[in-house]
């Protein structure tokens, strides 16, 4: 299957209309691979979307449930494509080549956190949504 024709159907699994800048954007984000920032995807859309286009289109996205985002250590909003088995996971940045790789946690760690998570709700009054962990170095290229 091409890159357009999955784009295609990730926006029919979610039964919502397949417009040419929700498929640019799937598409640019299925080629790499890769977790992308806002101005990674302006920059591969090679001019075919305004910035504003790009940043309603993703909005479109996330609600439909097919990305997610989050913050790099630089503070820019990542997206990162939701995988068909899309889990709980974590990230390591890359401090010199950029690159955002999947982590998974032990479970049991994962577990821990979730407790620690519900404890501090309570003794706080808090409503919590959700935790990130980042981790900072080297991917296995540049270390
Ligand atoms: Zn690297
Ligand atoms: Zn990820």
């Amino acid at each position: 299957m091409s890159v357009k024709e999955q784009s295609r159907s990730l926006l029919t699994s979610k039964d919502v209309s397949i417009t040419n800048p929700r498929l640019i954007v799937l598409s640019i984000l299925l080629r790499k691979g890769d977790p992308l920032t806002i101005d990674q995807i302006l920059k591969a859309s090679r001019g075919k979307l305004a910035q504003s286009t790009v940043y309603r289109v993703i909005n479109d996205l996330q609600k439909f449930g097919l990305i997610s985002e989050f913050t790099n250590p630089e503070n820019a909003t990542v997206i990162e494509l939701n995988k068909e088995d899309a889990k709980h996971h974590h990230h390591l940045f890359c401090k010199n080549c950029r690159r955002i790789i999947d982590i998974e946690l032990d479970r049991e760690l994962e577990d821990h956190i979730q407790s620690e998570v519900l404890s501090i709700q309570e003794q706080y009054s808090l409503s919590i949504d959700g935790h990130s962990l980042e981790l900072l170095g080297l991917c296995n290229f540049c270390s």
